[in-house]
């Protein structure tokens, strides 16, 4: 049974109720979810499913289940604490994700798609942590100045635009091929349809994360460094201010 992810409608759920589907070896399956599991760069979340008794199981990381270790197909696995109690199949939880660290992976999440139109180059690879985030460019790195980076992304940042999600077919998105910047994730397809990122006169992307609703709610970036890691790598890595 696929995981419904309450998430991808509203991204500022910080609690919900859930029913537990399968307890996996690896972690615990629920019928739907807040948790964002590890994907597209952004990793996964962390927090805490409330039992009826007042028990608290700790969660440490979120994952998308593998069926080839028997998990369920587009599930999503939320991996407890070691020696926290397993709950009950069929048993109701609270759930409830750490969203101080959260909203810091959605802020960065959405600088980085404000950063990817100030640099414009193939994207090769990215990550999201809490703390810092990167992308990657294929681009010779003499054209990367992160001074420019970070006062044109800010300048972005301070227009204050909302963010929409649109879906488009599989088949538009395969007749506009210049949406997909990024070269090694994936667009997020599934029922003939895919998610985008829409931040107007900005940026339009695939992408299955989680962004703020308003690009001013990231503040402003700073660039922390910019080094090689391979020929076709150049990196760019960003963290918050304030
Ligand atoms: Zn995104």
């Amino acid at each position: 049974m696929a995981t419904s992810l309450l998430f991808r409608d509203d991204a500022y759920l910080k609690s919900a109720s859930a029913r537990v589907i399968a307890v996996h070896e690896r972690g615990i399956e629920l019928d739907r979810t807040i948790f964002y599991p590890q994907g597209g760069g952004q990793m996964g979340d962390s927090g805490a499913l409330l039992r009826a008794n007042g028990e608290r199981i700790g969660i440490i990381d979120t994952r998308k289940a593998d069926t080839s270790k028997g998990e369920g197909l587009d599930s999503v696995l939320h991996i407890s604490v070691p020696g926290a109690p397993a709950p009950e199949v069929g048993e109701t939880l609270a759930l409830e994700i750490d969203w101080p660290r959260r909203h810091a992976l959605m802020r960065l999440h959405t600088a980085l798609h404000v950063m990817s139109c100030v640099v414009v180059a193939p994207v090769t690879g990215g990550n999201i942590s809490p703390d810092k985030a990167r992308l990657d460019f294929d681009i010779d790195i003499s054209l990367l100045n992160g001074e420019r980076i970070e006062r044109e992304t800010n300048a972005l940042i301070a227009r204050g635009v909302p963010t929409e999600t649109v879906w488009i077919s599989d088949a538009e998105l395969d007749a506009r091929p210049e949406l997909i910047k990024t070269m090694s994730v994936q667009p997020p397809r599934g029922a003939g349809r895919v998610r985008l990122l829409r931040i107007p006169d900005i940026d339009l992307q695939p992408c299955g994360g989680t962004h703020v609703r308003n690009i001013g709610e990231i503040g402003a970036i700073r660039v922390l460094r910019i080094r090689s890691e391979g020929k076709r790598n150049k990196r760019v890595e960003i963290a918050l201010v304030g």
